[in-house]
This record gives C-alpha cells, sequence and structure tokens, in this order.
C-alpha cells in the first residue's frame, strides 16, 4: 500500500504551491523554435555582466575546490564600510530571498501570524507557509500598502511585518513619513521586515532610507539584494542590516556556506563599480517613461511605478491571450494571477531596443485580437 506522503507534511507546506519563475528565454525558444526571445518577465537588469563582474568571477574560479568563506568576512567588510554599519548586523544570504526564508523560520511558528499587504511580492506568503505561521493580508490601497491598516491588524500572535518597499509587481512605494507613522504605532516585539530590493533605482525625496531608521527602530529589518540594480540575478547573493542580535538569531538557522564564493566576489566588484549602477539607473528610468508613454499610446493604463517593471492593466482585453500572443511573438512578460491581479501584465524595463520590440509586438497582439 503507497503511503499519502502529503498528510505527513504540515498544514502550512499543504497549501503552498511552488514558486513559479519567468519564463526562461531557453524554454521559449526551444518550445517554438525561435532563435531571438526578449525576456522582459523577471525585473533582471538587462545591462549584461560588467566586465568587473566578470573579472572578479574569473579569478574565483581557482579556488572552487574550496568552501567559501562562511562567515562572508570580506563581503560583510565591504557592505559595512559603504552603508557605515557594523558587520555584526549584517547577514549574507543565497538571494534576498533567503534572509525572508531565515526572518520567517526564526520568529514564526505555529499560532503565530505575519502581516502583509494584498498584491504584495509573492515571496513573503511562501516563507510564512512555509513556517506553518498565518498569514493576514491587508487590503491595498491604491496598488499600494495601507500603512494604518497593516498596524491596526496587529494583534498578540504578530511577529513579523513584511513591507515591499517599493512593492514587486505593483512599483508603489510607501513615503517616509508614512513609514516613520507607522514605525511609532507597532510594539518593539513585533518584527518589521523592509524589502528595499529596487532601492538603488529610487530618486524620490520621500523615498525613506530604512538604514537611517534603525537606530531609532531595533525590530527595523532592512533587506537588500544585488539580483536587480547590480545585476547579479543569477549568482544569488543578498543580505539584511539589522539590530545584530537578529543577525545573530538569523546566523543560528543560515544553511553553512549560503552565498558561494562566486556570488561573494562578485558582489564586492558590483559595490566597487558605481559607474555600472548609474548607468543601469540610468538606462532604467529611461525604459520606465518609455514602456509607460508607449503603452499609454496603445490605450493602456500601467500603475505608476518606481521600480525596474511596470504593471500594465488588460482589463479591456483577454489578459492570457495577450500573454500567449507575446510569447508566441519571442516577447516573455509576466502574469499576475498569484498576484491577484489577473488582467495585469508585469513587463520589466529592458534596453531601449527591447522595450521596442515589446511595444511593437504589443501594437501588433492588439491590432489582431
Ligand atoms: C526580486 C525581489 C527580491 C529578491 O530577490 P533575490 O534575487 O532573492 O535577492 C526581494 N524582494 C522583492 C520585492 C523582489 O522583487
Amino acid at each position: 500500500m503507497s503511503c499519502d506522503f502529503y498528510s505527513l507534511s504540515h498544514d502550512g507546506i499543504r497549501q503552498m504551491a511552488p514558486y513559479q519563475g519567468g519564463k526562461p528565454i531557453e524554454e521559449l525558444a526551444r518550445e517554438l523554435g525561435l532563435s531571438k526571445v526578449v525576456k522582459l518577465a523577471s525585473n533582471e537588469n538587462p545591462m549584461g555582466v560588467s566586465s568587473n563582474v566578470r573579472k572578479a568571477c574569473s579569478d574565483a574560479l581557482a579556488s572552487l575546490g574550496r568552501y567559501p568563506d562562511g562567515s562572508g568576512f570580506s563581503l560583510k567588510q565591504v557592505l559595512s564600510n559603504k552603508l557605515s554599519v557594523k558587520p555584526e548586523q549584517i547577514t549574507l544570504g543565497c538571494g534576498s530571498n533567503d534572509i525572508l526564508d531565515l526572518l520567517a523560520r526564526v520568529f514564526l511558528q505555529v499560532d503565530n501570524n505575519a502581516v502583509i499587504s494584498q498584491h504584495a511580492f509573492i515571496v513573503y506568503k511562501l516563507a510564512i507557509q512555509a513556517a506553518n505561521a498565518q498569514i493576514v493580508e491587508i487590503p491595498a490601497v491604491a496598488w499600494g500598502h495601507d500603512l494604518d491598516a497593516m498596524a491596526a491588524a496587529i494583534d498578540k500572535h504578530t511577529k513579523l511585518v513584511f513591507i515591499a518597499n517599493p512593492n514587486n509587481p505593483t512599483g508603489t512605494y510607501v513615503n517616509r513619513q508614512k513609514l516613520e507613522r507607522f514605525l511609532d504605532q507597532v510594539s518593539a516585539n513585533v518584527i518589521v521586515v523592509l524589502d528595499e530590493a529596487y532601492g538603488e533605482y529610487i530618486d524620490h525625496a520621500d523615498y525613506p532610507d530604512g538604514l537611517e531608521l534603525l537606530e531609532k527602530y531595533p525590530n527595523l529589518v532592512v533587506t537588500r539584494t544585488f539580483s536587480k540594480a547590480y545585476g547579479l540575478a543569477a549568482l544569488r547573493v543578498g543580505y539584511s542590516i539589522s539590530n545584530s542580535d537578529i543577525a545573530e538569531l538569523l546566523n543560528r538557522v543560515r544553511a553553512p556556506f549560503n552565498v558561494n564564493s562566486l556570488a561573494m566576489r562578485a558582489a564586492e566588484a558590483a559595490l566597487n563599480d558605481t559607474d555600472f549602477l548609474e548607468r543601469s539607473v540610468a538606462i532604467n528610468t529611461q525604459g520606465l517613461l518609455q514602456l509607460t508613454e508607449g503603452v499609454n499610446c496603445l490605450g493602456l493604463k500601467a500603475i505608476p511605478s518606481v521600480g525596474n517593471f511596470i504593471a500594465v492593466d488588460f482589463s479591456d482585453n483577454d489578459t492570457t491571450s495577450v500573454y500567449e500572443s507575446l510569447l508566441a511573438k519571442g516577447v516573455i512578460v509576466r502574469p499576475l494571477g498569484v498576484y491577484d491581479m489577473s488582467n495585469y501584465l508585469r513587463v520589466s524595463v529592458g534596453l531601449p531596443e527591447e522595450n521596442t520590440v515589446f511595444l511593437e509586438s504589443l501594437e501588433q497582439v492588439l491590432a489582431d485580437g
């Protein structure tokens, strides 16, 4: 008799569905026999890899036979100097995704809950479920986090609050005043996770830098990543900055050698490559404008975004068929059904010519449909 293995897993796991990433370029190329594919589906940096990062990786190849430095000493030193925080406040992760998971594992258990916003980055839900805790999801306002309602939803079972600033996939952000008002309302024994995965792209005077709030709010954890503006998505490296006691707790459950040596060397090189970062941000600012104006010209609306992507409203169309017709033309974007936004497609900012391919393909798809 075969065993029902599902019944052996805990309730949280049974409620989960695996994370679905953007469709890989190779997969679409293989399925449709296409030679040219434009992928605007995973908020990656379209600029490719800088020569400094290439060199750092090739230098690191010689020591691939050794385990990496599990304490991440060197990268933490560089980060510590750059961010003016103590190395003990930094936790390195296999992507910031890893950190989000560590936070859930450290602070959540059955009977606890974590507060998130509707339409927020899906990984928060997965991390909470994997820890077998409850999700408290607060309706969004104008596609963004309703921080007052989130503060009001905190109860005695709440251990974590996740804030995506800006949020993926909506591109909205909370300003400094609202964030501080929120933090003032939250008890010090609730951990607030401020996810700044796209922070480098933003140049608004009222966009808060989480690091400036750490001293006043020791229950705050800021997470950042090298996957987006720094262009290292494939290497999987991110980090958090927090109170050193929180970092010490995360370190207890962190998998040994969770960040590999190529990733750490590349991240150091990327931090020193300010020119690449500046060009990445400039290309993004220009691309956001190109995409927004382009879809507006086609009679479509996008949610105003400060990230490296826009969510476009296809309510007047069959969204799934637009997605599939774009695929047939070799253009990959991201459907948002799991975000409670099934009439939207998320389009990442590409190089100017990739944005043009997307807009021209979309124009044809809408004309044919
Ligand atoms: C992409 C993303 C991340 C992290 O990605 P990693 O590659 O795991 O660092 C975190 N938060 C948000 C909101 C994101 O969009």
